[in-house]
């Protein structure tokens, strides 16, 4: 997060919003985090998390459009443009051009309608990311000042702003999945297993998200867990300055999110480590007729660097499952 305080999108973020701080992206998070309490806390009845999403999207005056199929696409086109808002007219070749999701403030929002209009593409692969994709959204509009809200404006996530976009991704997923109300559901989900499991982020998708993709789900049930725990993704990858797969350090390599619990233990592993041959994560990678969900208790000292160094030797459970070119596993302390 280093980086992020001193970019300067970040940092004209804070300044708009008149937030004065030595670290603009805590600031920024808190400013979100105050507005939404406020929110719930106003709310009356019980908020389940998708009634959340919805409390956030009305106060926002915002209204999602998630696009599933060409012609949805350009029946959308159509009706905005045939209504007045030619800013929809270029829609179509941004979205081929990268962009996954575009705001607008309508300039003709009739009475009763909201003002705000989130664009989301979600056909074909884009569709696991429409759960994040409109909160991220929804991000942008949070941090928008009220003059700048008072603006006709439109948001399409240019990449020259990744800083600024990061940031979003970041106030995003913790709306996503709230914790003061996500938590509490887990800890409750949680109580028939010993701990995070394979399982229990199919219990929490179905009563909890069931819009969230399973691997953001599993992510957060990892992120959120008092227990310690790790949720990685192993894929064929070489060293990051060598070339594909004809380098020689082209292997089994992970991609780990840790919990506050497991960096507190010492359970974790960098970025890009080598899966040892040893483990079942490696197993059921190069299993051949592919493997049902695998279950293995190891020791984290196994894992080696090619420089001879090894991870702390912990005792550690492994459940991991093969799905197209990579293997998902969650890590827990035993
Ligand atoms: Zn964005």
């Amino acid at each position: 997060m280093g980086r992020l305080q001193q970019a300067p999108g970040v940092v004209q973020i804070a300044r708009d919003l008149s937030l004065a701080s030595a670290d603009p992206v805590e600031a920024i998070l808190d400013h979100c985090r105050t507005r939404v309490a406020s929110w719930v806390t106003g709310f009356k009845g019980r908020l389940t998390l998708q009634r959340f999403h919805q409390l956030i999207d009305d106060r926002l005056n915002l209204h999602h459009v998630v696009v599933k199929s060409d012609l949805e696409l350009d029946d959308l086109i159509r009706e905005q443009t045939g209504c007045g808002e030619a800013i929809f007219e270029t829609l179509k070749d941004e979205f081929a051009g990268g962009t996954e999701a575009i705001t607008f403030k309508l300039r003709k929002a009739e009475v009763g309608m909201r003002q705000h209009l989130a664009v989301i593409d979600g056909r074909g692969q884009r569709a696991a990311r429409v759960f994040f994709g409109k909160r991220h959204e929804g991000s942008h509009l949070l941090c928008l000042s009220p003059l700048q809200l008072s603006f006709v404006f439109r948001r399409t996530h240019a990449t020259k702003n990744a800083a600024e976009e990061r940031l979003m991704d970041r106030i995003g997923g913790e709306l996503a999945f709230y914790p003061p109300l996500f938590r509490p559901q887990l800890n409750r989900l949680q109580k028939i297993y010993v701990g995070p499991c394979f399982d229990l982020v199919d219990d929490v998708r179905n009563a909890v998200c069931p819009e969230a993709s399973w691997t953001t789900t599993a992510i957060a049930v990892v992120e959120q867990n008092e227990f310690p725990a790790l949720f990685l993704t192993a894929r064929y990858a070489s060293k990051t300055r060598d070339p594909g797969p004809e380098s020689p350090s082209w292997a089994l390599r992970v991609s780990v999110r840790a919990n506050q619990a497991a960096k507190s233990a010492g359970l974790n592993i960098p970025w890009n480590y080598r899966v040892p041959e040893t483990s079942l994560i490696y197993r059921a990678f190069h299993a051949p007729l592919g493997m049902l969900d695998a279950h293995a208790d190891e020791r984290l000292g196994i894992w080696t660097a090619s420089n001879g160094s090894r991870l702390l030797d912990l005792p550690i459970h492994i459940e991991a499952r093969k799905h197209g070119d990579q293997v998902t596993a969650i890590i827990t302390l035993n």
